[in-house]
Parts: structure tokens; C-alpha cells; sequence
């Protein structure tokens, strides 16, 4: 059986000050194996943005642990930590993040670079990786000449360009129309079967629930269930998380594709979200602010007491 690429146990999160404080995540427990695309479903405000980001290890926890790869984040030093967030974790977001003064390849090839890998080589990777999204005749294009569904091709390219082990992706398909968001899914989905890459997406689109190998729903920072799902993820896979005891077996819930959750997914456009500051899954921390010796890495530094702090679970 594969090992676990990723073991997150009680994971707890408090935002905002004073009277304003929100504990968004409550006590949560999530194992994610390799070869699975599992989402994690609920509706707006309830602290799935917040949990990828702790997962992602973009923010802190304020109790709990996580273990990537089979490294406990709590024994690294922000530059470890950040070394790891590199190599370990493939980030999309649902506005795609690109740089609008790059092209397609210069945008993979950016966030390989920052993984330490350029030359040669890293040109082939980042055009492979383009060309696994179905966008090998667009290395050259440019955000601006690209529709929704090809930009976040790019940003799916970048994601995986470096062979993380785990992709992880907030509200993918959000800005995308109902071919393009189907497309996206459909290839994150290929991209956890062929490449055996782990894929956890936050969402709140019923869209997405075919291409699911496990779904785990979320409500008021907490886990309130979890499925396996008739997906299109492998047998295999799926008798792992089974086997592991992290849900219950297919038998248990043979359903359509969509059918498992379909009806009580629904939007709730909660005013709680709106009052307040979301949650800072600032794309550049992922991907600039790593930079081993630019800039940015050094004011990191400067602030390594604190970051030191922020960066232990
Ligand atoms: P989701 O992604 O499911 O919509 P979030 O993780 O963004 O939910 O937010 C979870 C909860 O935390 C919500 O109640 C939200 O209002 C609150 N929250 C998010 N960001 C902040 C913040 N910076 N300060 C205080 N509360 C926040
Ligand atoms: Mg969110």
C-alpha cells in the first residue's frame, strides 16, 4: 500500500482579534494518499480555504500537526519549510495567478525555477507539463490571448511541472464556464491517476463531484462526513483509503457519480464571509516568496524570529 503523502491531525485555526474571532477550523483529522482527487466540500465561510492553506503549509495551525512526505512540519525552519512547500505541494487558485507579462512556458518555467530547477531540462519539463494539459501548440501565448480554461491549464501545468506529490487547488473551477470547468476537473482527475499525484480541491460546485475519488464534507470548521465516490479514480486507490480505515468502503456507498451530495450542496452566500478580510492564500507566497536567495527570501530572514513562530504548528 502506498504511504500516506500527507497526515493532518487535529488541526485547529483562530482568526481575527478580540470580539471579531472566528475559530474557522475546528479539530480536524485528514490523511491523503497518492493516485485519489478528493474534495473537500462546504458551503461558503466554513473554513475550507482556511484548512488548504494550513495543509498547504502557507499558514500556520494554531493547534494540531501535519506530516508531508513523512516530515513533521513542526521540526522545520521557515527556510526548510519553505524548501519543502516547493518541492512537496503543487498550488492552483481560482483566479489562475499568472503573470500577465509572461507566456505560457515563462509562467511554468518560473515556478520551477523557484523549485531550483532551471537549464535545459526545466524547458523540457515545463513544456511537457504544458503539453500534459493539452497545451503544447500554446507555450508562447500569453495570459491575455488565452480564454479562462487555457489559463488555468497553465496554472495546472505550473502546479505539477515540478512532480509534486500533492496538488492542492481552491475553488478550481469557480471562474470557469460549464465546458471549461468540466475540462479542468476531468484533467486534475487524469492528473492524480497517471501521475499518482494526491489532488485535494476546495469547492463549493456540485460540477465537480463525478471526478471525485472521495469526497469529505465540511461544515463550521469541521469534518461532518466522508464518502467514497463511484469517480474516476482507481480501484486501487480506493481499497487503500479503505484498507487505512479513512472511509467507509465503496460497498457502502454505491451511488451515481454526483448523486452521493448533490442535492444538499448548495451555496449559502454567507454574510459571515463578506464582513470580513478571506483568509490570505496570497499566491505569491507560494511561489515568490520561496525564492531561495531573491529578495523576498532575505526580508523573510529579517523576520525569522517571528516567522519562526508563525511556521510551528
Ligand atoms: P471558505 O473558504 O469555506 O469560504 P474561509 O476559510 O475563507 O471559508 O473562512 C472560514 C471562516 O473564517 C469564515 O467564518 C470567515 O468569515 C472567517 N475568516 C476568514 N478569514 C478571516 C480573517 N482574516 N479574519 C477573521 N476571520 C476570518
Ligand atoms: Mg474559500
Amino acid at each position: 500500500m502506498s504511504e500516506p503523502v500527507l497526515i493532518a491531525k487535529g488541526i485547529t485555526k483562530t482568526l481575527g482579534q478580540g470580539a471579531g474571532q472566528v475559530m474557522a477550523v475546528r479539530g480536524v483529522d485528514i490523511t491523503l494518499v497518492p493516485g485519489q482527487l478528493t474534495l473537500l466540500m462546504g458551503p461558503s465561510g466554513s473554513g475550507k480555504t482556511t484548512l488548504l492553506s494550513i495543509l498547504g503549509c502557507i499558514l500556520t495551525a494554531t493547534s494540531g500537526s501535519i506530516t508531508i512526505d513523512g516530515t513533521d512540519i513542526a521540526g522545520l525552519s521557515p527556510e526548510a519549510l519553505a524548501k519543502l512547500r516547493r518541492t512537496h505541494i503543487g498550488y492552483i487558485f481560482q483566479s489562475y495567478n499568472l503573470f500577465p507579462t509572461l507566456n505560457a512556458l515563462e509562467n511554468v518555467r518560473i515556478a520551477l525555477d523557484v523549485a531550483g530547477q532551471s537549464g535545459p531540462a526545466a524547458v523540457r519539463k515545463a513544456e511537457q507539463a504544458l503539453r500534459d494539459v493539452g497545451l503544447g501548440h500554446k507555450l508562447k501565448s500569453y495570459p491575455a490571448n488565452m480564454s479562462g480554461g487555457e489559463k488555468q491549464r497553465v496554472a495546472v501545468a505550473r502546479a505539477i511541472a515540478s512532480a509534486p506529490s500533492i496538488v492542492l487547488a481552491d475553488e478550481p473551477t469557480a471562474a470557469l464556464d460549464s465546458e471549461n470547468g468540466h475540462g479542468v476537473m476531468k484533467l486534475l482527475s487524469e492528473i492524480a491517476r497517471t501521475q499518482n499525484r494526491s489532488i485535494l480541491v476546495v469547492t463549493h460546485d456540485p460540477r465537480t463531484l463525478a471526478y471525485a475519488d472521495r469526497v469529505i464534507r465540511i461544515e463550521d470548521g469541521l469534518i461532518i462526513g466522508e464518502e467514497l465516490t463511484s469517480g474516476t479514480g482507481t480501484k486501487k486507490a480506493k481499497a487503500e483509503v479503505t484498507a487505512a480505515g479513512l472511509a467507509k468502503p465503496p460497498s457502502e456507498t454505491k451511488v451515481a457519480p454526483g448523486r452521493l451530495i448533490l442535492g444538499e450542496t448548495t451555496e449559502d452566500q454567507g454574510s459571515r464571509v463578506q464582513s470580513q478580510a478571506p483568509v490570505p492564500l496570497a499566491p505569491t507566497s507560494a511561489l515568490l516568496d520561496l525564492a531561495p536567495n531573491g529578495r523576498r527570501a532575505k526580508r523573510r530572514r529579517k523576520n525569522s524570529s517571528k516567522s519562526a513562530g508563525r511556521h510551528r504548528a
